[in-house]
């Protein structure tokens, strides 16, 4: 078992710094990297994801490139754009939106650079990350639409699953559910609500690609597969999945590997020609090394991979 501690280039999700555990099997590496939000009973299924990849390898894929987005965060019009140009080819962006404190002009000056940026062809969503309480989302969504030239779809305007619904009934631009989605139970709950046009699924917290596999027949909305920050380990898990699904219509988000001040591999999965090449890296012992976590650091993940481990020999 490794454990890593890799400086986030810019602080994410509250975090500066990403930890977590590669673990080794038959069929490679897995890579086991909850938040430390999540309880122990929720980490069981990132356990299951990183011993599925280890153990089990991954499903067939029936393409051999995932098309990905370039995030564009909370900044100015003009660092947005510059982002897009350097985004390795990205004809997706998804922007964020719904920060508390920022004057709404200021975000549709970014929608605005970035449509600038991506030319007619390319793809606008916005996330706002449930921040929107739904007549909030209501008035904004016209306004940003047409600053975007058409969004493709809005992520999570609102917190709870009744008001995606509400918001999806009472406007036009399709709805992806994110947060929503945080265990396996959800998608399924979002689905018989018809809040959502899209599923917003990511391989750890739901168990594993065959597990996302499953939802993705059950459900049967279409999926963006997204990462957890993970190193290129975890990333190639999320990879394959994009790779196995019978459809992909929408651009993944995976491209989150430069997010990560340093990687686990020497070639990290990035893209090019905004798209990520489906490919399975190994980690580098030289870079393993430089990664790898002090010892207190090392204590707390070993511990909590016991304890996740005696929950699943129990269940
Ligand atoms: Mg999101």
């Amino acid at each position: 078992m490794e454990v890593f501690s890799i400086p986030l280039r810019t602080r994410f999700r509250g975090i500066d710094v990403r930890e977590g555990v590669l673990v080794r099997g038959e069929a490679g590496w897995g890579e086991f990297s909850p938040f430390w939000d999540y309880g122990d009973d929720e980490a069981v299924a990132w356990w299951r994801a990183a011993r599925e990849a280890a153990d089990d390898g991954f499903p067939a894929p029936v393409r051999d490139h995932v098309p990905v987005n370039v995030t564009i965060p909370v900044v100015s019009a003009a660092r947005a754009a510059a982002l897009v140009r350097a985004s390795g080819g990205c004809t997706t962006a998804k922007i964020k939106v719904a920060e508390p404190g920022e004057p709404f002009a200021r975000e549709v000056e970014r929608v605005e650079a970035v449509r600038e940026a991506l030319g007619p062809e390319g793809r606008i969503r916005v996330d706002a990350n449930g921040a929107w309480d739904v007549d909030t989302a209501l008035a904004r969504l016209p306004v940003l639409d047409r600053a975007a030239g058409g969004l493709e779809y809005v992520e999570q305007p609102c917190r709870s699953v009744e008001g995606l619904a509400e918001v999806r009934r009472r406007q036009h631009v399709p709805v992806a559910a994110d947060e929503s989605v945080r265990r396996a139970e959800d998608p399924l709950a979002v689905a018989r609500a018809e809040a959502a046009d899209v599923l917003v699924l990511k391989v750890q917290p739901l168990g594993g690609v065959r597990a996302c596999l499953r939802i993705v027949e059950q459900t049967g909305l279409p999926v963006v597969v997204s990462s957890a920050l993970e190193t290129s380990v975890g990333l190639a898990a999320g990879v394959a999945l994009a790779a196995a699904l019978p459809e992909l219509p929408y651009a993944c988000g995976l491209a989150t590997a430069q997010l990560l001040d340093g990687d686990v591999v020497e070639a990290p999965l990035l893209p090019r020609g905004g798209a990520i090449p489906v490919r399975r890296p190994e980690p580098d012992l030289a870079r393993l090394d430089a990664v790898r976590a002090d010892v207190a650091t090392r204590g707390r993940w070993e511990e909590r991979a016991a304890r996740v481990r005696a929950l699943l020999g129990r269940g």
